[in-house]
């Protein structure tokens, strides 16, 4: 990982082999980032995606083992439990340009990725709705 740093702002280079969620988590640990926006490109070697049924509160995960561009990714950071966790929707495109999208769980780096991550400079928690049985932002920030 290589990155820089302006104004809050982060260019982050994620090299080939990285796993994208455990990279950008450490980072932002270490960077004590409490909330945050970030989106990238590049592409990966491998990935798992999820799609969430609200009706039965669960997911489906389905793995990716063939590489793809990155066509898109964006997420947040906000914290659960006291650490930073990344919320990351994805778009991805295969060597035929067919796309899949979903929740990311994990991806793997190929060629790279290219990340620019915003420090909202603010505390954000996640906390959990029962209704939707997920971990929801509270935006009411904590300055
Ligand atoms: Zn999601």
């Amino acid at each position: 990982m290589q990155f820089t740093e302006t104004n809050n702002r982060y260019l982050i280079r994620l090299e080939k082999g990285e796993e994208i969620i455990k990279s950008l988590t450490a980072f932002c640990s270490q960077n004590t980032i409490k909330s945050g926006e970030l989106w990238a490109i590049g592409a990966v070697l491998s990935a798992e995606i999820g799609f969430y049924h609200l009706d039965k509160k669960n997911y489906s995960f389905k793995q990716f083992n063939t590489p793809h561009e990155i066509a898109s990714l964006i997420g947040n950071v906000a914290l659960v439990d006291g650490k930073p966790f990344l919320h990351i929707h994805t778009v991805l495109a295969d060597e035929n340009f067919a796309c899949v999208g979903g929740h990311l769980k994990e991806a793997t780096v190929g060629a790279t990725c290219e990340v620019y991550l915003t420090n909202l400079d603010t505390e954000i928690n996640r906390k959990f709705d029962e209704e939707i049985g997920l971990k929801l932002l509270d935006c009411k920030a904590i300055p």
